[in-house]
């Protein structure tokens, strides 16, 4: 099968916007089998839309659009992609359904040109979007077929996993199986150094790298004809990377959307343990990630934001001698937070953040970078320094990571103990 990306918007010609879409659509496409042949940018421009759909659907079996579903006027590409098949447009009640009921749900005014993204090229598959207003489709015409996705990535990602892979392998007569490692604590590049040759020479199941700040995941995926097929290439794989990377793999999972905060939220209900939070130098980084997770408000109960000294003895009982004889990014007032939230909250952990972010702010003695994390626990209390490098940013999401991955270990071992 050979398919073709053409990504819709001015925005992607003039490179203001990196066309982030087609990497991850041909990445995908390469897992499923199949093959790219070209990838196309055009503006805004019905009759270039139009001629580029045109051409790129004498060539392959499969266009996959990019952009252009929104409500405005210069929203064309289902317009342009339906008259280069020859089909008319017709009004879909289920898609205005889901229109209607995500204004609905997100307590916005819905206003009369968002039902254009209710209209669809006749006899179009509709696709769900999880994520945003316009939902998309799959149009077939001649045993061809385009298939029409919204530009911004979250939405593009969401509906290109739940609904395009799983079209893509019912027409290659295959299913699509991929796992997700996520791995703390290692590198890039040492990673890749020890999964090199897995890397180049697994075709299916096949292993890709993604990284993030702090972060690695592993996607392996497997085509086969079944399920169960896809779950005997898959496991042996997974046994030789955990051989190889020991015990850095902190979740396995089918969601390439699971990060730490999920594993974290997943290991506290499952325990039955909650968690409260102190942050300095994270400001609340830690909270508001852990509260993006469905379910977090079982087991997260309080976040504490102390940025300035006085806070910090005020709602957490942190001693001023402390903060005199150590300071705030130190050893004792880590300790100090973490107990201190516990306490305040009520909670079974509490995990603290106090540290030099910069870019200023460093001495010879804290420099930059400087973190020092606490954790108390019912069990005691303990405090660790990180020594971290990068811009402010950075800085600041790692020592995020690094507390709730600490959480994370120390619920798991609680539960491994009782
Ligand atoms: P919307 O309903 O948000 O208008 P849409 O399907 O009409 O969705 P566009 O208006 O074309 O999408 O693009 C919306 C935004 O999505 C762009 O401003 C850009 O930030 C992002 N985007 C669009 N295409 C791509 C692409 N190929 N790669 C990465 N980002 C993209």
């Amino acid at each position: 099968m050979i398919a073709e990306i053409v990504a819709v918007g001015t925005e992607l010609l003039m490179g203001q916007v990196l066309n982030t879409d087609a990497q991850f659509i041909a990445r995908r496409l390469s897992e499923a089998g199949i093959t790219l042949h070209r990838q196309i940018v055009v503006g805004d421009n019905p009759e270039r839309i139009r001629q580029a759909v045109r051409d790129a659907i004498a060539r392959a079996d499969i266009v996959i659009t990019t952009g252009g579903l929104g409500p405005t006027a210069d929203d064309i590409t289902k317009q342009a992609c339906a008259q280069a098949l020859g089909l008319a447009m017709e009004r879909r009640p289920e898609a205005e359904a889901m229109v209607r009921a995500w204004f609905a749900k997100n307590g916005r005014e819905m206003t009369e040109n968002n039902l254009r993204q209710a209209d669809f090229a006749k006899g179009a598959r509709i696709l769900p979007n999880a994520n945003g207003t316009a939902p998309a489709c799959i149009v077939e015409k001649d045993g061809k077929a385009v298939v029409n996705l919204p530009g911004p990535p979250n939405e593009l990602t969401g509906i290109f996993d739940s609904s395009v892979m799983p079209y893509l392998a019912e027409r290659s007569g295959a299913v699509i199986v991929s796992r997700y490692l996520r791995i703390f604590g290692m590198g890039e590049s040492s990673v890749a150094s020890r999964l090199q040759d897995l890397m180049e020479t697994c075709e299916n199941p096949s292993v890709a790298p993604y990284c993030s700040t702090g972060e690695v995941q592993l996607r392996l995926t497997a085509r086969c004809k079944t399920r169960e097929e896809a779950d005997a290439l898959l496991d042996p794989l997974e046994r030789e990377i955990r051989a190889r990377l020991g015990n850095v793999i902190y979740a396995v999972t089918q969601d390439s959307q699971f990060h730490m905060e999920h594993a974290l939220v997943c290991a506290l209900r499952q325990s039955g343990k909650t968690l409260s939070t102190a942050e300095s130098c994270t400001g609340g980084m830690i909270s508001s990630r852990i509260v993006n997770v469905t379910g977090a408000s079982d087991v997260f109960l309080q976040g504490f934001v102390t940025y300035a000294n006085e806070a910090k003895v005020r709602a957490l009982g942190v001693r001023e001698e402390t903060l005199a004889a150590y300071g705030a990014v130190s050893r004792e007032t880590a300790l100090e937070m973490a107990e201190g939230a516990r306490r305040a909250a009520g909670t079974d952990f509490a995990v603290s953040v106090t540290g030099v972010a910069g870019p200023g702010g460093g001495t010879p003695e804290k420099p930059v970078g400087l973190v020092w994390l606490g954790l108390a626990s019912q069990a005691g209390a303990w405090a660790k320094a990180l020594h971290l490098t990068g811009s402010r940013e950075r800085i600041r999401t790692l020592a995020a990571l690094h507390a709730m991955h600490w959480a994370l270990e120390a619920c798991r071992e609680e539960n491994a103990g009782e």
